[in-house]
């Protein structure tokens, strides 16, 4: 691809209000053409408009095809938009490149990359590693699908940075030259099986975050995964496994403690009771995370500091709507879960609690089979309130589980109250996406 500068014609497709938005202004401010094209009318956009360089040509409502008649030479699409669509579709045909925001962002960001892929837990393993690399004192930007676009780094960037990169599998799907130093798949789960067409489709998605890496990278792994562990056939950097039991693992839990196999010797080197953030899945985030930092730090050449990187793991605060504890009212525990968003995310909140739980479930599917949370609902959960769209599918799947069916988040809330006794703990952990009756995962996390 020719370079990307004042001689380009970009075409960005969906507006999106984030990454869409800040990749037209990025390319408007390097001097490029920029046309911009949005299923959604001019009125719906409005306030990103607002928002856009004036140079930038908007073309709302209008997805065509032929607007690559416009002297388009380069494509960015935006994660929201499949990349089978036919406006995608016919720049490839013509041979038009088609990148995503971040390979876009790639082309000129400096310094050292981390990239962090996976079904859960993407977005608290990218803002540990962020906070453990802070804690070391690297300057490190945090973004990508974590909601802060890459684009909007890359003026920051410099040698000496370290971006941390959350990655979706939709980005991954148009990256070219991308090439972390580090690379990590957290695990692979079910999920997007609406846009995929397989779950084959979905994983080799997930594996492109390592395809341009070298001898010199490194890719952390989870072992305990099987689907991952025999799939990454191809990988050529250093792999880097970690496990909660395979003690040969270069990360694994043993006697409550986590150890780190590091040049040859065998370190404990973190008490995961000491941590904030809760859960086996958690345990996990946090082997991945040093796995990640140790191995940028052996790049630089640069010695692990364990117990600064230790207390930095303990000092992590978690994010908001991830397990998050809200508060104790009569007696209930509140925890909202409302990211969680997959079958993966559900079992692993319950695994994590122990005592009475009351879990409101629902709201927009995703095409999974839901019926494999039956039976970790019916070995956890008191009882089950059920919110969304997804409540007839869900009362049919859970029909011998004790529960109702609620009539929007109040009377969830009133329903989980009256079905609790005191010590229990009631549980927002959703297994949908919020868009039935939010505009987000945070609105929804919000309104409990
Ligand atoms: P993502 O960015 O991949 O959606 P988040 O860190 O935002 O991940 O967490 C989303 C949900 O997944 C939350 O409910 C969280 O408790 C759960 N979760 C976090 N890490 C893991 C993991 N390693 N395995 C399974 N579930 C996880």
């Amino acid at each position: 691809m020719k370079e990307i500068g004042s001689g380009t014609s970009a075409l960005v497709v969906g507006l999106g209000y984030r990454s869409g938005l800040a990749a037209s202004n990025f390319l408007a401010g390097k001097g490029c053409r920029v046309l911009v094209s949005d299923l959604r009318s001019r009125d719906e956009l409005a306030d990103t408009i607002g928002r856009l360089d004036a140079r930038v040509e908007v073309f709302a409502g209008n997805q065509e095809p032929s607007l690559l008649d416009r002297g388009v030479d380069l494509v960015v699409l935006s994660p929201g938009v499949p990349a089978v669509i036919p406006l995608v579709t016919e720049a490839r045909r013509r041979g038009i490149p088609v990148i995503a925001e971040i390979e876009l962002a790639f082309r000129f960001l400096r310094g050292s990359v981390v990239a962090i892929t996976g079904t859960d837990g993407k977005s608290t393993t990218t803002s540990l590693v962020g906070h453990v690399l802070r804690s070391l004192g690297f300057k490190a930007l945090v973004g990508g699908n974590i909601g802060i676009p890459l684009v909007s780094l890359v003026d920051e960037s410099s040698d000496d940075t370290v971006s941390v990169i959350e990655l979706s599998s939709f980005q991954l799907e148009t990256i070219e030259l991308f090439r972390p130093d580090v690379a990590a798949i957290l695990n692979i789960g079910t999920d997007h099986l609406d846009r995929y067409a397989s779950m084959d489709d979905y994983f080799r998605a997930k594996l492109r975050v390592a395809m341009n890496q070298s001898a010199g990278d490194s890719f952390v792994y989870n072992m305990d995964d099987p689907a991952l562990s025999a799939g990454i056939g191809n990988i050529a950097s250093r792999r880097l496994g970690f496990s909660m039991t395979n003690t040969d693992a270069e990360a694994f839990l043993e006697k409550d403690t986590v150890f780190i196999r590091d040049n040859g010797a065998v370190k404990g080197v973190l008490d995961p009771s000491r941590m904030k953030i809760i859960g086996v899945h958690n345990v996990q985030n946090a082997m991945a995370a040093l796995l990640m930092v140790v191995s940028l730090l052996r790049k630089i050449g640069r010695e692990p500091d364990y117990p600064l990187m230790a207390e930095a793991c303990y000092s992590f605060e978690g994010l908001a709507h991830r397990m998050e504890r809200v508060g104790v009212l009569e007696g209930r525990l509140f925890i909202n879960d409302s990211k969680a968003t997959t079958v993966g995310a559900v079992e692993m909140a319950l695994k994590s609690l122990s005592g009475g739980v009351v879990l409101i479930l629902g709201g927009r599917t995703k095409g999974d089979d839901y019926s494999r949370l039956h039976d970790p609902i019916a070995e956890r959960v008191r009882f089950l309130v059920l919110i969304g769209e997804s409540s007839r599918e869900f009362a049919g799947i859970f029909a011998d589980i004790p529960g109702e069916t609620a009539d929007g988040m109040d009377d969830a809330l009133a329903r989980a109250m009256r079905a609790s006794a005191e010590g229990d703990t009631i549980l927002l952990s959703p297994a949908c996406a919020s868009y039935d009756m939010y505009s987000n995962f945070e609105g929804r996390g919000e309104a409990f």
